[in-house]
């Protein structure tokens, strides 16, 4: 089920306001150069809409960056939700302070419509992760990954009450230009991260904590899992980590738009 690498290669969008340029991001100069300098969190919450009902689009390259800023980190959390795991990360989540960004794939947001109200009620962010979660969608007919893209907005957004996801994030990373061009318009900012926690091959909860303090320095947008399987270690890791960003000083913000 599992295709989580390639991250690194991804380029990102500065958005440093007095730059305005695109440019290829590389190892740790990106952490840098990601500053926003206004630093703050936007009040947003969801998609705005238009007058006319439609929805904004948005930038279509590959966000990495955190709305907090250079102190920022993103918490995103893949796959769910899930009955067993994702009432403990939010339990986590709230004992620490943090809000992160959840997403979602429409088959687990149809089957667990109050676990995705809790996460929308909690303040955090949701995100499209496709229907069925086809790591190979990147091979597939530009029909099938609208559809993959397009019913599963519908299901979350059914799912949280009429709350849109805010991003989508190809499951395994398999972005193709046209998906990111179907998601942007729909006004769900394609999503990468820069941390590979690998917290689903379960390398035990020390690993995936390691992996988190080695590789922070890649960027602020850090990737776990709450469904998919035992995720015992994954939210024994976010117990250690969310304390030890805390205290390192960062703040937990959400992936730009
Ligand atoms: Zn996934």
């Amino acid at each position: 089920m599992a295709r989580h690498s390639g991250g690194r290669a991804w380029y990102g969008k500065v958005v440093g306001a007095a730059l305005g340029v695109t440019v290829l991001a590389v190892g740790a100069s990106v952490w840098t150069a990601q500053a926003d300098p206004t630093g703050g969190a936007t009040p947003e919450t969801s998609v705005s809409a238009r007058p006319d009902g439609g929805v904004e689009p948005v930038d279509m390259t590959i966000a990495h960056a955190s709305d907090r800023g250079a102190n920022g980190v993103n918490i995103t959390i893949d796959d769910g939700p899930d009955p067993a795991w994702t009432p403990q990360v939010l339990d986590l989540l709230r004992e620490f302070g943090a809000k992160a960004t959840f997403c979602m794939t429409g088959t687990q947001a149809q089957a667990h419509p109050d676990l995705v109200k809790e996460v929308v009620a909690a303040g955090h962010r949701l995100c499209d992760h496709s229907v069925s979660h086809d790591t190979a969608m990147d091979r597939k007919s530009e029909a099938y990954q609208s559809k993959e893209i397009l019913d599963a907005e519908r299901m979350i957004t059914e799912a949280s009450g009429g709350v849109r996801p805010m991003y989508y994030r190809a499951p395994g990373g398999a972005f193709t230009p046209h998906s990111r061009k179907v998601a942007a318009s729909r006004g769900m900012r394609p999503l990468g991260w820069n941390v590979d926690t690998k917290d689903f091959e379960r390398p035990g909860a020390d690993a995936i904590v390691a992996t988190v303090e080695r590789e922070l320095h890649n960027g602020p947008t850090i990737l776990f899992h709450d469904a998919g399987g035992d995720r015992a270690q994954t939210v024994e890791a976010l117990r250690r980590i969310l304390p030890w960003l805390r205290e390192r000083g960062y703040s937990f913000g959400f992936p730009v738009r």
